[in-house]
């Protein structure tokens, strides 16, 4: 069937939710994916920061196969040995103490919001607990995670939404302080806001928030499911901050492309909040994810991935950089790693720009704020960010 076909039955039958690019991609090899024309194209999407491998890697493919033939689910009734080590990997390469599987990033927001209510109640026994969260943070679609991103777009539709949060301004202490009172249980954030347009918390408003999380007990959740898992050049975006979360969600590229997400929190919390029949899957971390997480964990050891992404990513920051000083539609750069954002014009609509972008061959993302992103496999080479830059100066206005 000819892609036009394709697109037309898509149209017909998938929910339509999403305004997808007029393409139906077939396959991929390294930093590149095929569509069902063969048409090429550099990939600086990676399914939005999912694929750090890339595609068609040997040694991540042999494992899935592998697990494949060997056990693929077995249920959370039971012990299985990749769901074990998984567990094992996360802790150590978070330095915290317990994980629980999920099946998507948004799922592990759930859990760890449950999480921190649970710690709460356990305290005072009291049910009207609020959560902080951000404004211009993303956290996922259900209504819980729903309830604690900070876009009123999307929630309006769907309101009451549960639960009592507060949302106070990214990188703005006091606006923190202000909404901080005896019944805040937790103050959630990204370490770097994605969807919200590749904004970095600064080094002063992180520790401040961990601050006052500490003296009043109130936990600290980091969302490092698009910034974690080596994108910024250190396993999970807080590490370079020096501040540590009391509960971590994870998911992206946790698992490489297959489906699965992780809260992971310190020992105090786990033995305050989530007991024997507090929470559940029925999927979560199964053989098959769990045995992708271990050899991912494997890789990125073993090709020293996140010393990669420092070299990689400094040199994406200074062509990026450069292609700021020579076109004047780019009002700002932003990122660290192989995270990057630019914000263009606003008489520039980035979604323009993204289209343009792939009928040259090479695929990027956008995020709020007129913003394109830059979330690229984390196994580029300086040829791939020079290719980039090339086509992507084809299609800026000069
Ligand atoms: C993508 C994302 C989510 C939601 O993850 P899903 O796997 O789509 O459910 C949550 N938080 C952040 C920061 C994300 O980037």
């Amino acid at each position: 069937m000819g892609a036009g076909k394709l697109i037309n039955e898509a149209e017909n039958h998938i929910l339509h939710t999403y305004n997808r690019y007029p393409v139906v991609l077939d396959h991929g090899e390294g930093v590149y994916l095929y569509d069902t024309e063969g048409k090429k194209y550099l990939d600086f999407a990676a399914g939005i920061a999912v694929q750090a491998l890339g595609y068609g890697d040997e040694t991540y493919n042999q494992a899935l196969k592998a697990q494949i033939d060997k056990l693929l689910h077995t249920s959370n009734l039971y012990y299985n040995q990749p769901t074990i080590e998984a567990a094992e990997k996360i802790c150590a390469a978070a330095g915290l103490d317990r994980v629980f599987f999920t099946n998507s990033g948004t799922e592990a927001i759930e859990g760890a919001i449950k999480a921190a209510k649970k710690y709460a109640y356990t305290k005072d026994g009291c049910t009207d607990h609020e959560i902080i969260a951000m404004n211009h943070s993303f956290h996922g679609r259900s209504l819980g995670a729903l309830a604690v991103t900070g876009n009123a777009h999307y929630r309006e539709p769907f309101e009451p939404l549960p639960g009592i949060v507060k949302f106070a301004d990214y990188n703005d202490l006091e606006s923190v302080k202000a909404l901080v009172n005896d019944k805040t249980c937790a103050i959630i954030m990204e370490t770097i806001q994605g969807e919200g347009g590749i904004l970095l918390a600064t080094e002063e408003f992180l520790r401040g928030v961990k601050d006052i999380c500490e003296k009043r007990d109130i936990l600290l959740i980091l969302d490092e499911i698009q910034c974690g898992m080596g994108r910024t050049g250190t396993m999970f975006a807080w590490q370079e901050y020096g501040v540590k979360p009391d509960i971590m969600t994870c998911a992206k590229a946790l698992g490489c492309g297959v489906p699965v997400g992780a809260f992971v929190m310190t020992e105090k919390v786990a033995q305050g909040s989530l007991k024997p029949g507090d929470h559940g899957t029925t999927y979560g971390g199964n053989p098959f994810v769990a045995a992708a997480i271990c050899k991912v964990f494997d890789i990125f050891e073993e090709r020293k991935i996140t010393k990669h992404v420092k070299e990689i990513g400094a040199y994406l920051d200074e062509q990026l950089k450069q292609l700021k000083s020579e076109f004047g539609c780019i009002a700002a750069h932003r990122g660290k790693g192989l995270i990057q954002g630019l914000e263009l014009a606003e008489d520039v609509p980035v979604g323009e720009i993204s289209a343009k972008a792939l009928e040259q061959g090479l695929i990027l993302i956008t995020a709020g704020g007129n913003v394109l992103r830059f979330v690229p496999p984390l196994v580029i080479e300086k040829e791939h960010v020079d290719e980039m830059i090339q086509k992507l100066k084809a299609v800026l206005p000069k």
